[in-house]
């Protein structure tokens, strides 16, 4: 095999749209430019492979698309690609142009077909040289098809891994629709059965559901019981006498009963209709699903999945195998194509013969765990009701408010209630636990928090100190606390850290306590994500999206500052998702020679017909170089080239809807705390720690072993995971020394 550094590579994407489509062929452009690469893109699919649409791109080729739905590029369905005329028509044309590493972005069909069409291509080159259609030559030149794919799927349905292109986006769009309705269905006393798509797989119906706070969902992999209709009937005659004014249903298209009949929203709607005498109302949300513009997961970890979808087919493979770059525990992987395939294919087939236990447990992710939340959360009240004899366990909200924590609050209340245990809430963090502000709730009272910004019990920055220990362990010993959950980023962390320390002299304090850690910041040990960064990271891309189409005709220099503390994330993720030029964050310092080089780059970049640019800035990036630093010396340096509009971003960063993603991360922690929790207490066991999540499942982590993992002075985690997204951030924004973009010329 020859050098596979010298090697041309080809991107199509087929089957059905999915948004981040874009951001990955983006990546695949331009880190092949960047590798050295001739990055050619197929418009159209397979059908535009066999018709010969095949256009050599160039860095701005693929400018200004990483924000835009569905895929630029085109894409088909082709029934030709799957007759032999087709795949010979097919592989001509790639040979002719010299390519043979073929990047696909598209569903499971398309994958397949990817990976028939590489492993048929010696009979395909044979068959060629033998009609004449190639030379001998071309044929041993070309002696394989090297095949990557993406997953471009909104249904998530895809094995072996976590999150495929364009579901988190749909996740959007069905959350937002849901929002919507709720607020009519509240004001009529309405029910709404909202369908979803996901073909086999119930995943977003579930998400949907968990986020929204929905009365029953109805997914493939999970049929209800045989008295389904009753039940649910039963279940919303029970929430109206509780007081639910508004009911939501969600069903996912393939649902189905036990035995493999499907369950239509016609029949929901009969079956309320008749038995209540109540309306009930049937929305479709239809394609709107698989709409509109990325959100910042699809955008990033498309960009994460391009570019390695790239590195993998730069390396000698001895294996010859298709491989997927799929994502798996927060981590870029490259994954077998056919037996991926064939495991999704099998999942499948599992749901289609109601083996639905074998199902859930191939499709992993603690499905089940997350049925179980969403029945808890439906209840109208709990199963054995506490009563003042019941051991009580306390809850807060520290630090700054992170969009997310209400849904938290709900499910830690709710868990709890619902094991017999009393919950009370302590207002305004540490002031109300030194004051003595505690509360308790109603089981239905927290019925709509699920989607609600900040944080109903309010929050504070204040640490406890050596005289407020007294008057905390009084209100603890009062109220008969047996366990204490905080839920907050740093201030959070101190807190726990405060108490467990003055144990020696506060026997009070010998109770378990757990931190979930919620801050838009991201900046905890533990927890890969925190609730509240996702939303914050949509917030920012959106405002990203804002700004840079607020250019006139003038050339304009952005500079961004966003929030991070110490912790780059936001400052980089968002640079990430939106195309930034540069990122300047603590983690990496900011020095003069950096400072000079970009210079230099970004007056080249504009002289070469950029309109704008983008640089975005952490706010503790570097105290001397400062925004407005950085923004002058640019606007000097810029001289005629550019201008510089500067913006902080500010505290609209913590504020707004929850993402649907720290709606289910807050009530996924939320619930694995308060299981630790339970359990703790009813040991006796007054560990401290955190429960956050490290890749796919909610961990519990001891306090003294999560202390070792941080920086304190900087308050961040030693290592964070998402630093190596640096060099791929750069590599995408700055067209490399002598590249050569064809627009230019
Ligand atoms: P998706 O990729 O979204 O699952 P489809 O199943 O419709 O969408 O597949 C898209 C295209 O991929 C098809 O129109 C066809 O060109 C190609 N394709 C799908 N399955 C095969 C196959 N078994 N063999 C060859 N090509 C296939």
């Amino acid at each position: 095999m020859s050098d596979r550094n010298n090697r041309a590579i080809a991107v199509l994407t087929s089957g059905g749209d999915a948004p981040g489509m874009n951001p990955a062929v983006r990546a695949v452009v331009r880190t092949g430019i960047a590798y050295k690469l001739d990055v050619y893109a197929i418009y159209e699919g397979y059908q535009g492979l066999i018709e010969d649409r095949i256009v050599k791109m160039n860095w701005s080729s693929v400018s200004g698309i990483i924000g835009l739905g569905g895929t630029v590029i085109g894409t088909a369905r082709s029934k030709e690609f799957m007759t032999r005329e087709g795949e010979l028509k097919a592989a001509e044309n790639l040979i002719r142009r010299g390519i043979d590493n073929l990047i696909v972005i598209g569903g499971d069909g398309s994958l397949t077909g990817a990976n028939i069409f590489s492993t048929t291509w010696a009979e395909l080159t044979a068959e060629l040289e033998a009609q004449g259609r190639i030379t001998a030559e071309q044929r041993q030149a070309y002696p394989e098809l090297r095949i990557i794919g993406m997953v471009g799927s909104i249904d998530n349905d895809m094995a072996n891994s976590d999150m495929t292109i364009g579901a988190d986006t749909a996740l959007h769009r069905i959350v937002d629709a849901i929002d919507a309705l709720r607020s009519t269905a509240f004001s009529h006393q309405r029910t709404f059965v909202v369908e979803v798509m996901g073909r086999n797989c119930g995943y977003l119906a579930l998400m949907s559901a968990i986020a929204t706070g929905a009365s029953w969902v109805f997914i493939p992999e999970h049929p209800p019981e045989d008295t389904w209709r009753e039940d649910l009937c039963t279940r919303l005659e029970d929430g109206k006498k509780a007081g639910r004014r508004d009911h939501i249903i969600i069903l996912a298209e393939g649902a189905r009963d036990k035995h493999g009949e499907p369950i239509t929203s016609a029949m929901v709607k009969e079956t309320i209709e008749g038995a209540l005498h109540v309306e009930c109302r049937v929305t479709i949300l239809g394609h709107v699903q698989r709409g509109g513009s990325p959100s910042a997961y699809d955008r990033y970890m498309s960009t994460a999945y391009g570019y390695e979808a790239v590195q993998e087919l730069l390396k000698e493979d001895p294996t010859h195998e298709s491989k997927i770059i799929v994502s798996h525990d927060n981590r870029v992987v490259p994954v077998p194509l056919v037996e991926t395939v064939k495991k999704t294919k099998a999942i499948a087939a599992a749901v289609a013969d109601g083996k639905f236990a074998e199902a859930e447990s191939m499709r992993g992710i603690g499905w089940s765990q997350i049925s179980e939340l969403v029945s808890l959360n439906a209840r109208v009240r709990p199963d054995k009701a506490p009563d003042e004899n019941s051991p009580c366990i306390a809850v807060m909200t520290a630090g700054w408010p992170a969009p997310g924590m209400n849904s938290a609050l709900r499910t830690i209340i709710r868990t709890a209630m619902n094991s017999g245990f009393r919950v009370l809430g302590v207002e305004d963090g540490v002031v109300g636990l030194v004051s003595g502000k505690f509360r308790t709730f109603e089981w239905m009272e927290i019925d709509h928090w699920a989607g609600l910004g900040g944080t109903k019990l309010g929050t504070n920055r204040t640490l406890p100190e050596e005289r407020d220990f007294y008057k905390i362990a009084v209100n603890l010993d009062r109220h008969n606390v047996k366990g204490l959950i905080i839920l907050g980023g740093w201030t959070a962390f101190a807190i726990v850290n405060r108490l467990y320390n003055a144990r020696p002299n506060f026997e009070h304090f010998n109770i378990p306590m757990l931190c979930i850690p919620a801050t838009v910041n991201n900046n905890l040990p533990g927890a890969e994500i925190t609730i509240g960064s996702d939303t914050a990271l949509n917030t920012i891309v959106e405002a990203l999206d804002k700004i840079k189409t607020s250019a006139d005709s003038a050339r304009r220099l952005f500079t961004v500052e966003v929030m991070g503390r110490y912790c780059g994330y936001l400052a980089l993720l968002s640079g990430m998702a939106s195309g930034a030029e540069y990122v300047y964050m603590h983690e990496m310092g900011v020095n003069v020679d950096m400072l000079q080089k970009h210079t230099r780059e970004l007056v080249q970049h504009f002289r070469n017909g950029r309109r704008t640019a983008l640089i975005i800035r952490n706010e503790n990036a570097n105290p001397t170089y400062d925004l407005n630093f950085i923004s002058s010396l640019f606007e000097e340096e810029g001289d005629e080239f550019f201008d510089v509009r500067q913006t902080i971003l500010g505290p609209m960063q913590q504020g707004g809807k929850p993402s649907p993603f720290d709606r289910t991360l807050g009530a996924r922690l939320g619930f694995a705390a308060t299981r630790q929790m339970i359990k703790q207490i009813r040991e006796k066991d007054y560990t401290c720690g955190l429960v956050g999540q490290t890749g796919g499942e909610a961990q519990v982590f001891d306090y003294d072993s999560l202390i070792k993992t941080v920086s304190v002075k900087w308050q961040r985690p030693l290592f964070q995971w998402w630093e190596r997204y640096y060099l791929i951030t750069h590599t995408l924004a700055i067209l490399p020394p002598g590249a050569v973009d064809l627009d230019d010329d």
